[in-house]
Protein backbone atom coordinates (compact mmCIF):
# COMPACT_ATOMS: atom_id res chain seq x y z
CA UNK A 1 0.00 0.00 0.00
CA UNK A 2 1.79 3.04 -1.15
CA UNK A 3 1.80 5.99 0.71
CA UNK A 4 2.17 9.47 -0.81
CA UNK A 5 0.25 11.77 -2.44
CA UNK A 6 -3.78 11.12 -3.42
CA UNK A 7 -3.61 10.80 -6.86
CA UNK A 8 -7.65 10.83 -8.37
CA UNK A 9 -8.32 7.68 -10.01
CA UNK A 10 -5.09 5.62 -8.25
CA UNK A 11 -7.31 5.07 -5.19
CA UNK A 12 -10.90 5.66 -6.47
CA UNK A 13 -14.11 4.50 -5.28
CA UNK A 14 -14.11 1.32 -7.30
CA UNK A 15 -10.75 0.47 -6.06
CA UNK A 16 -11.32 1.51 -2.36
CA UNK A 17 -11.33 -0.19 0.46
CA UNK A 18 -15.53 0.44 0.91
CA UNK A 19 -17.72 0.07 4.08
CA UNK A 20 -18.25 -3.53 3.96
CA UNK A 21 -14.44 -3.84 3.95
CA UNK A 22 -13.47 -1.61 7.30
CA UNK A 23 -14.99 -3.85 9.74
CA UNK A 24 -15.55 -1.93 13.02
CA UNK A 25 -15.67 1.40 11.06
CA UNK A 26 -19.25 1.72 9.92
CA UNK A 27 -20.09 1.10 13.25
CA UNK A 28 -18.10 3.58 14.55
CA UNK A 29 -20.08 5.89 12.47
CA UNK A 30 -23.73 4.69 13.16
CA UNK A 31 -23.55 4.20 16.58
CA UNK A 32 -22.39 7.33 18.84
CA UNK A 33 -19.51 7.24 20.99
CA UNK A 34 -19.93 8.06 24.73
CA UNK A 35 -16.53 8.59 26.88
CA UNK A 36 -17.04 7.32 30.53
CA UNK A 37 -14.81 9.18 33.02
CA UNK A 38 -14.82 6.98 35.70
CA UNK A 39 -11.98 5.34 38.58
CA UNK A 40 -14.69 2.85 40.61
CA UNK A 41 -14.21 0.21 38.25
CA UNK A 42 -17.62 -1.91 39.14
CA UNK A 43 -19.07 1.48 37.74
CA UNK A 44 -17.11 1.44 35.01
CA UNK A 45 -17.93 -2.39 34.04
CA UNK A 46 -21.48 -1.37 34.68
CA UNK A 47 -21.65 1.36 32.56
CA UNK A 48 -19.53 -0.31 29.80
CA UNK A 49 -21.62 -3.64 29.83
CA UNK A 50 -24.68 -2.05 29.64
CA UNK A 51 -24.23 1.32 27.01
CA UNK A 52 -22.20 -1.45 25.16
CA UNK A 53 -25.49 -3.35 24.83
CA UNK A 54 -27.54 -0.43 24.22
CA UNK A 55 -25.31 0.48 20.65
CA UNK A 56 -22.72 3.02 22.08
CA UNK A 57 -19.40 3.05 21.28
CA UNK A 58 -17.69 3.12 24.64
CA UNK A 59 -14.18 4.53 25.47
CA UNK A 60 -13.48 4.47 29.32
CA UNK A 61 -10.76 6.49 31.44
CA UNK A 62 -9.97 6.58 34.98
CA UNK A 63 -8.96 9.89 35.53
CA UNK A 64 -9.08 13.43 34.14
CA UNK A 65 -6.09 13.79 32.40
CA UNK A 66 -6.35 10.51 30.71
CA UNK A 67 -10.30 12.03 30.02
CA UNK A 68 -8.67 15.46 28.24
CA UNK A 69 -6.43 12.87 25.90
CA UNK A 70 -9.69 10.46 25.44
CA UNK A 71 -11.60 14.03 23.94
CA UNK A 72 -9.46 15.03 21.75
CA UNK A 73 -8.85 11.48 20.12
CA UNK A 74 -12.38 9.79 20.00
CA UNK A 75 -14.48 13.24 19.47
CA UNK A 76 -17.52 11.70 21.81
CA UNK A 77 -21.19 12.46 21.39
CA UNK A 78 -21.80 12.16 25.06
CA UNK A 79 -19.65 12.52 28.31
CA UNK A 80 -20.31 10.96 31.57
CA UNK A 81 -18.34 12.37 33.92
CA UNK A 82 -17.77 11.01 37.74
CA UNK A 83 -17.03 14.25 40.07
CA UNK A 84 -14.67 12.65 43.03
CA UNK A 85 -11.72 11.65 40.17
CA UNK A 86 -7.59 11.21 40.62
CA UNK A 87 -6.20 14.46 40.00
CA UNK A 88 -8.26 16.63 38.10
CA UNK A 89 -12.01 16.58 39.73
CA UNK A 90 -15.05 16.40 37.76
CA UNK A 91 -15.94 20.01 38.14
CA UNK A 92 -12.90 21.30 36.37
CA UNK A 93 -12.61 18.68 33.83
CA UNK A 94 -16.16 19.86 32.99
CA UNK A 95 -15.97 23.80 32.54
CA UNK A 96 -12.41 22.39 30.52
CA UNK A 97 -14.37 20.32 27.79
CA UNK A 98 -17.32 22.45 28.00
CA UNK A 99 -14.86 25.51 27.13
CA UNK A 100 -13.86 23.50 23.98
CA UNK A 101 -17.00 21.84 23.05
CA UNK A 102 -20.79 21.79 23.29
CA UNK A 103 -20.85 18.08 23.95
CA UNK A 104 -23.90 16.49 26.38
CA UNK A 105 -22.00 15.92 30.00
CA UNK A 106 -24.11 14.10 32.69
CA UNK A 107 -22.49 14.54 35.81
CA UNK A 108 -22.25 11.34 38.05
CA UNK A 109 -22.13 12.45 42.29
CA UNK A 110 -22.05 10.53 44.27
CA UNK A 111 -24.22 9.75 47.62
CA UNK A 112 -24.12 12.42 49.82
CA UNK A 113 -22.52 14.93 47.70
CA UNK A 114 -25.40 17.59 47.68
CA UNK A 115 -26.62 17.45 44.54
CA UNK A 116 -28.31 21.27 44.93
CA UNK A 117 -24.30 22.14 45.50
CA UNK A 118 -22.59 19.91 42.93
CA UNK A 119 -25.56 22.04 40.35
CA UNK A 120 -24.18 25.81 42.14
CA UNK A 121 -20.79 25.28 41.44
CA UNK A 122 -22.35 25.75 37.63
CA UNK A 123 -19.60 23.55 36.03
CA UNK A 124 -21.82 23.33 32.44
CA UNK A 125 -23.07 20.05 32.87
CA UNK A 126 -26.64 19.19 31.03
CA UNK A 127 -27.76 16.66 33.77
CA UNK A 128 -26.82 15.36 36.99
CA UNK A 129 -26.98 11.87 38.28
CA UNK A 130 -27.01 10.80 41.60
CA UNK A 131 -25.16 7.28 42.63
CA UNK A 132 -26.11 4.62 43.24
CA UNK A 133 -28.50 4.68 40.22
CA UNK A 134 -29.90 2.63 37.75
CA UNK A 135 -29.58 1.81 34.41
CA UNK A 136 -32.53 2.56 32.73
CA UNK A 137 -33.05 5.74 34.82
CA UNK A 138 -29.05 6.59 33.44
CA UNK A 139 -30.55 5.74 29.58
CA UNK A 140 -33.42 8.22 30.12
CA UNK A 141 -31.71 11.49 30.85
CA UNK A 142 -29.01 10.11 28.25
CA UNK A 143 -31.97 9.52 25.74
CA UNK A 144 -33.70 13.65 27.01
CA UNK A 145 -29.95 14.88 26.78
CA UNK A 146 -29.16 13.65 23.53
CA UNK A 147 -32.51 15.20 22.25
CA UNK A 148 -32.22 18.24 23.44
CA UNK A 149 -28.80 18.19 21.50
CA UNK A 150 -30.84 17.09 18.52
CA UNK A 151 -28.60 13.93 18.10
CA UNK A 152 -30.85 11.54 16.72
CA UNK A 153 -28.99 7.96 17.79
CA UNK A 154 -31.47 6.34 14.96
CA UNK A 155 -30.48 5.92 11.31
CA UNK A 156 -31.78 9.13 10.22
CA UNK A 157 -29.74 12.46 10.84
CA UNK A 158 -31.31 15.73 10.06
CA UNK A 159 -29.16 19.30 10.09
CA UNK A 160 -31.27 21.71 8.60
CA UNK A 161 -32.58 20.96 5.29
CA UNK A 162 -30.07 18.01 5.21
CA UNK A 163 -31.57 14.61 5.97
CA UNK A 164 -28.96 11.96 5.79
CA UNK A 165 -30.15 8.13 6.28
CA UNK A 166 -27.63 5.68 7.21
CA UNK A 167 -29.70 2.62 6.36
CA UNK A 168 -30.92 3.64 2.91
CA UNK A 169 -27.62 5.57 2.13
CA UNK A 170 -29.94 8.08 1.08
CA UNK A 171 -29.26 12.24 1.76
CA UNK A 172 -31.74 14.94 0.28
CA UNK A 173 -31.02 18.59 0.69
CA UNK A 174 -34.27 20.66 0.84
CA UNK A 175 -35.80 17.78 -0.33
CA UNK A 176 -33.21 17.18 -3.58
CA UNK A 177 -31.53 14.12 -3.74
CA UNK A 178 -27.79 14.41 -3.37
CA UNK A 179 -25.99 11.66 -5.57
CA UNK A 180 -22.89 10.46 -3.21
CA UNK A 181 -20.23 8.27 -3.97
CA UNK A 182 -20.01 6.00 -0.60
CA UNK A 183 -16.86 7.98 0.33
CA UNK A 184 -18.52 11.16 -0.11
CA UNK A 185 -20.97 9.58 1.73
CA UNK A 186 -19.33 8.49 4.72
CA UNK A 187 -17.68 11.83 4.77
CA UNK A 188 -20.83 13.70 5.31
CA UNK A 189 -22.13 11.64 7.61
CA UNK A 190 -18.76 11.69 10.08
CA UNK A 191 -19.63 15.80 9.65
CA UNK A 192 -23.40 15.65 10.34
CA UNK A 193 -22.65 13.10 13.83
CA UNK A 194 -20.53 16.16 14.80
CA UNK A 195 -21.96 19.14 14.32
CA UNK A 196 -20.11 22.54 15.13
CA UNK A 197 -17.26 20.22 16.21
CA UNK A 198 -13.72 21.08 15.08
CA UNK A 199 -12.82 17.36 13.33
CA UNK A 200 -8.98 17.62 12.59
CA UNK A 201 -7.87 16.22 9.00
CA UNK A 202 -6.46 13.05 10.92
CA UNK A 203 -9.52 12.76 13.19
CA UNK A 204 -11.69 12.28 9.69
CA UNK A 205 -9.39 9.97 8.39
CA UNK A 206 -9.38 7.58 11.15
CA UNK A 207 -13.03 7.65 10.96
CA UNK A 208 -13.95 7.49 7.52
CA UNK A 209 -11.26 5.65 5.80
CA UNK A 210 -10.23 4.11 8.85
CA UNK A 211 -7.09 4.23 11.63
CA UNK A 212 -4.92 1.51 9.38
CA UNK A 213 -4.92 2.98 6.21
CA UNK A 214 -1.94 4.60 4.95
CA UNK A 215 -3.30 7.66 3.57
CA UNK A 216 -2.62 11.18 3.31
CA UNK A 217 -4.46 13.85 5.24
CA UNK A 218 -5.16 15.93 2.08
CA UNK A 219 -7.17 13.55 0.64
CA UNK A 220 -9.95 14.69 3.35
CA UNK A 221 -9.24 18.22 1.28
CA UNK A 222 -9.99 16.61 -1.70
CA UNK A 223 -13.01 15.09 -0.82
CA UNK A 224 -14.63 17.93 1.98
CA UNK A 225 -14.52 19.61 -1.86
CA UNK A 226 -16.51 16.89 -3.68
CA UNK A 227 -18.87 17.20 -0.81
CA UNK A 228 -19.06 21.38 -0.80
CA UNK A 229 -19.30 21.05 -4.70
CA UNK A 230 -22.55 18.72 -4.01
CA UNK A 231 -23.66 20.46 -1.52
CA UNK A 232 -24.26 23.60 -3.29
CA UNK A 233 -24.22 25.63 -0.39
CA UNK A 234 -22.75 29.27 -2.35
CA UNK A 235 -21.88 31.60 0.25
CA UNK A 236 -23.24 29.84 3.45
CA UNK A 237 -20.69 27.65 3.93
CA UNK A 238 -21.91 24.62 6.10
CA UNK A 239 -18.37 22.40 5.80
CA UNK A 240 -15.87 25.19 6.66
CA UNK A 241 -12.56 25.44 6.98
CA UNK A 242 -10.64 25.66 9.67
CA UNK A 243 -7.22 27.20 9.06
CA UNK A 244 -4.60 24.83 10.13
CA UNK A 245 -6.32 22.40 11.58
CA UNK A 246 -9.58 20.47 9.49
CA UNK A 247 -13.26 21.30 9.22
CA UNK A 248 -16.20 22.44 11.27
CA UNK A 249 -19.78 21.46 10.13
CA UNK A 250 -22.54 24.46 10.43
CA UNK A 251 -25.94 22.90 10.01
CA1 LIG B 1 -15.01 8.60 41.94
Amino acid sequence: MGVGMYVPGQRGEGVDVGPTGTGGQDIDLKNPTVLVVEDEETIVEFLTMGLTYEGFTVTSVRNGKDALAAFQRVHPHLVLLDIMLPGVDGITLCRTIRGRSDVPIIMLTARGELEDKVKGLDSGADDYLPKPFKFAELMARIRAVLRRHRIITGSKLQAGDLVLDHDTREVTDGGRPLTLTPREFDLLECFMRHPRQVLTREAILDRVWGYDQMIETNVVDVYVRYVRNKLADGRRQRLQSVRGVGYVFQP
